[in-house]
């Protein structure tokens, strides 16, 4: 599997994705507002996109479809529960659909509900596997749930779906939010000692070269994942003392969502 992570360079903040097939040089984009960005990159490597995956329905991910289709004919991938409100749609997804790329890349999907109650993610079982994951999952964080979502059912996905993936799994979201991101994991654990390292230099980083974190690394770094951290209760109690001092991992979630909601 060949892949190309694009920076837009926009206010959202969007990472696009080009995987590609090293025997064929047919690529899959996901996402990708900023389409004609993606199709030169596109045109740099020598390959050719025939597939759109769309991860769920907010425009700031749909909104390079029509740019995309026009410019390449390719074929458009969504959740089928998001398909009606992107429109266009060629290819309704379903939980453990596979995605083929050329002849050498099958992506499986995710059926990973919370941002929005239908949003994808792509596995791709490589060597070393790969997680794109939209706006369920950013690197440090997790996505609000602002429009559309519900955060019983994002700590639903956390839990049973993605703290189970492999620890070596990188991890490759659709915006970049690193530094803010460890921010808000330091002021609810200020200890931390593997977010303190990595917060100054992702404050000066270019985005473009943005560290890639894994999922073992996750669990370290990102609050949405140390739910049952002392230190990480402990804090939560000052702001909601009626959670009492062994609260489940699921209302440690929530709170920390609606934390982080003002934060
Ligand atoms: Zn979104
Ligand atoms: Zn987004």
């Amino acid at each position: 599997m060949l892949m190309e992570r694009i920076w837009a360079a926009n206010s959202f903040r969007n990472f696009h994705y080009l995987i590609a097939c090293a025997q064929t040089g047919e690529a899959l984009a996901i996402d990708p507002l900023d389409w004609r960005r993606c199709l030169e990159a596109a045109r740099q490597k020598g390959w050719e996109i025939t597939q759109v995956l769309n991860t769920h329905e907010h425009l700031d991910h749909t909104g390079g479809n029509a740019g995309m289709v026009g410019a390449t004919g390719a074929r458009v991938l969504a959740h089928a529960g998001a398909a009606s409100r992107i429109g266009g749609v060629d290819r309704a997804l379903h939980k453990g659909d596979v995605i083929r790329v050329g002849t050498s890349v099958e992506l499986e999907c995710l059926d990973t509900p919370g941002h929005t109650l239908s949003h994808v993610c792509l596995l791709a079982h490589t060597g070393q596997p790969a997680l794109f994951c939209g706006d369920t999952l950013f690197n440090a964080g997790a996505g609000n749930c602002h429009n559309g979502g519900d955060p019983g059912r994002l700590y639903e996905t956390f839990a049973a779906q993605l703290a189970r993936l492999p620890d070596d799994t990188r991890v490759f979201p659709g915006h970049e939010y690193l530094a803010r991101n460890l921010e808000f994991t330091l002021d609810r654990e200020p200890g931390n000692a593997a977010a303190a390292s990595l917060v100054e230099a992702a404050r000066r980083h270019d985005p473009a070269a943005a560290r890639v974190t894994t999922l073992g690394e996750e669990k370290e770094i990102n609050t949405f994942f140390r739910l049952r951290s002392p230190a990480v209760i402990a804090r939560l109690r000052e702001a909601f003392p009626e959670i009492g001092p062994e609260p489940d991992a699921r209302t440690v979630f929530l709170k920390l969502r609606e934390l982080r909601n003002s934060w």
